[in-house]
């Protein structure tokens, strides 16, 4: 007899210690070998003055167990407490977010009965980083992080996960025609590690028009692998489009850890009613089952749950006249599903998880063999200036060349401004001034851009950053400004 697999279990806030009840029932009945360690999180924690929503004893739970299965939780309204998803996320390195949105056509209403798609989203950098300035009267930053390594573990995590759950094809969502560093990167990674997987298909597409298809004709994706901004917005918009977050479970998976949930929030307005539907907890749930090694308990439970759709058998969310049987509480549900366990759907596709399927992983061989030769080839200085037109302050700061630096550009907001600026273009109070060598891609030293700083400093500009301008293997490494 294998042995019980410990789990840390949240009953969250709202709706949540409903569905978790019918969650566990469920999956207990189906023979989940599961131990069950509970942990408070969520709003009372917050309420405590607990800024993080969890406490030291809970975050031990979490490093024993390694799977965490939490209902949604409620963020108190107000400034001062941090996301407890984003802390989990990043403590534990859960990378990938993994989102199945399939269609149960015709037993739950869409426009996309074919729909059966899987987003893995990139779970920790990005604007997530939450790395955030306000540097101007005028101008906030937020800083857009994409690394080799971050991108090469979530793209390998997709094409495993597309080759173990027998997906044939595998899409990147990137904006590399505008972000060519950062989603130029990831694109980059993507054409790599796609050359090592010749059995799977692969595409690129950018973001927008691969959004628009994505929601006007999700039946042509299959897996799709993205940054973490693209892929928070458009799991949503899959959820949604396949019929309902309601129905949707996510998976975040690390290496030391892996975090199991219902996409959806704590719907506070139908806590304690016995209304609300568990069935994205309980495919969160599914998906826990196959990470820790039961993926036959997770089949049966799966496939009980879809025969219960199909017998019509639904809660408010989803219950449509003529469609549905028989509406439901949460309670009633998860004894339907249980009274279903040993059932396979009849016209919906039945579930069958393989017993490798919890071991995808996105660890493997790096591609980065040898360090590119990197060098230093000017500096791009950031002020505010509030005091007149791009020309006078272009004529104010070439006063601060020399030792080898000069003024070559000013842009605002990216768009050139001086030499030779248009009138129309609108500026803020925030400048960026390039200065390279008279020679452009010579090298420079840091002592040159520090010596560049103190005459700045001397001449009483206020520099609110500097970026450093590189050439790696003699290519450069930085947006070029019109005209360069
Ligand atoms: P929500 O997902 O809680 O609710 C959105 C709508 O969907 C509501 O009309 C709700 O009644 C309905 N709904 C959601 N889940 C349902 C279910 N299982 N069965 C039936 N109906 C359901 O989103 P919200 O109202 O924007 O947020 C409420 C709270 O949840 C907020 O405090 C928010 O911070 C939190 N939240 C938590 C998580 C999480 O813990 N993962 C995720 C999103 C939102």
């Amino acid at each position: 007899m294998a042995q019980n697999v410990p789990i840390t279990v949240a009953y969250g806030d709202g709706i949540g210690p409903e569905i978790m009840d019918a969650t566990l029932k469920i999956i207990q009945a189906a023979g989940a070998r599961i131990d069950i360690e509970e942990i408070e999180v969520g709003e009372k924690v917050y309420l405590r003055g607990v800024s993080a929503g969890i406490e030291p004893s809970a975050w031990e739970s979490l490093r024993r167990t390694k799977v965490f299965l939490k209902a949604p939780i409620t963020t108190p309204q107000g400034g001062g407490y941090k996301s407890l998803n984003v802390t989990v996320r990043t403590v534990f390195g859960l990378y990938a977010n993994v989102r199945p949105s399939v269609a149960y056509y015709p037993f739950v209403d869409t426009k996309h009965p074919n729909m059966d798609v899987v987003i893995i989203r990139e779970n920790e950098e990005d604007l997530y980083s939450g790395i955030e300035y306000r540097q101007t009267h005028d101008m906030m930053e937020s800083l857009k992080l994409i690394s080799r390594p971050g991108s090469e573990k979530i793209i390998r995590y997709a094409f495993e996960y597309a080759r173990t759950n027998n997906r044939k094809k595998v899409t990147c969502f990137v904006k590399d025609n505008i972000m060519k560093q950062s989603d130029g990167l990831f694109h980059a990674v993507f054409d790599e590690i796609a050359a090592e997987y010749p059995d799977i298909v692969n595409e690129a597409w950018i973001v927008d028009i691969g959004a628009a298809k994505l929601a006007d004709t999700p039946e042509a994706f299959d897996v799709i692998v993205m940054p973490n901004l693209y892929g928070d917005i458009l799991s949503d918009v899959a959820a949604q489009i396949a019929g309902s977050v309601g129905l949707a479970g996510a998976a975040n998976i690390g290496d030391a850890c892996a975090m199991f949930e219902a996409i959806h929030g704590s719907a506070p307005r139908r806590a304690g009613q016995n209304l609300a539907n568990p069935s994205g907890l309980l495919l969160g749930a599914v998906l826990m089952l196959v990470h820790i090694g039961q993926p036959e308990i997770a089949t049966l439970v799966h496939n009980a749950w879809l025969r219960t759709l199909e017998d019509g058998v639904h809660t408010y969310d989803i219950y449509e006249e003529g469609v549905s049987k028989q509406k439901v509480g949460t309670k009633e549900f998860a004894d339907a599903v249980v009274a279903r366990i040993g059932q396979k759907p009849e016209k919906l596709k039945a579930a069958s998880y393989s017993s490798t399927a919890g071991e995808v992983s996105g660890n493997g061989k790096a591609h980065v063999q040898s360090l590119e030769k990197k060098e230093l080839v000017g500096v791009d200085v950031y002020l505010e200036w509030r005091e007149g037109t791009a020309d006078e302050l272009g004529a104010a700061v070439q006063k601060v060349n020399g030792a080898g630096l000069e003024l070559k550009r000013i842009t605002n907001r990216g768009a050139k401004v001086w030499p030779e600026g248009l009138p129309e273009t609108f500026c803020t109070d925030h400048w960026r001034c390039r200065f390279q060598p008279a020679q452009a891609n010579a090298q420079v030293s840091y002592s040159q851009v520090v010596g560049l700083l103190q005459r700045f400093a001397d001449a009483d500009f206020d520099v609110i950053k500097t970026e450093n301008l590189y050439t790696f293997d003699g290519k450069p490494a930085y947006s070029s400004i019109q005209g360069e």
